[in-house]
């Protein structure tokens, strides 16, 4: 495994991502969502270095399914809070095709709320398939299939407190791993 963001880095990444967003925002008060479960790690240090006011709840997105490739986009909505005129910021953790924010972002003002932007650790920088893209970003990153820091293969990986590349036997071995 390669270790493409070290803890330390990753911390310095989040601290001025909170900076950029309290800049933004100020005191106002903001509804902070999480998508699940990718962004799990992000969002608790993330929220808790954030000064306003917040209100916090979760939305479940999955387009990974079981694979390393992009699949069909599931939304689970069954745990939002209410969005009614409030001020919404999504959090990720990582922007690639833009399907998954794009999607929730729409349904987040289909409920009513009155702004919505979006906050990520990781931009990868691919061929994006949606026009938006992401208002906070905290790293740049090649097209390279991550794992850590939240970020999963097959569920595993998540609780990594760095960021790195999984190689392709790394991937078999885990793909093997699992199916047993
Ligand atoms: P998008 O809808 O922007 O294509 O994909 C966003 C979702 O795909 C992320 O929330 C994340 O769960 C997953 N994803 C995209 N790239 C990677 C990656 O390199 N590693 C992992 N583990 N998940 C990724
Ligand atoms: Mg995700």
């Amino acid at each position: 495994m390669r270790t493409l963001l070290s803890e330390d880095e990753l911390k310095a990444g989040v601290q001025k991502l909170a900076q950029e967003i309290d800049d933004h925002y100020g005191s106002r008060p903001l509804t902070v969502i999480a998508i699940m479960t990718g962004s799990l790690v992000l969002f608790a240090d993330l929220i808790r270095s954030l000064s306003m006011p917040q209100r916090v709840g979760v939305v479940q997105a999955s387009s990974y399914r079981g694979g390393t490739a992009s699949g069909e986009l599931h939304v689970d909505n069954a745990m939002m809070i209410d969005v009614r005129g409030r001020d919404v910021l999504l959090v990720d953790d990582i922007f690639d095709t833009g399907k998954t924010l794009d999607r929730v972002s729409s349904m987040m003002r289909e409920h009513g709320a009155v702004s919505v932007k979006t906050a990520v650790l990781l931009h990868k920088l691919t061929e994006h398939r949606v026009e938006m893209r992401p208002d906070f970003v905290a790293f740049e990153i090649p097209d390279e299939f991550v794992v850590g820091y939240g970020l999963d293969y097959l569920d595993m990986y998540r609780n990594l407190p760095y960021l790195a590349v999984l190689s392709q036997t790394e991937v078999d071995a885990t793909a093997a791993e699992t199916a047993t």
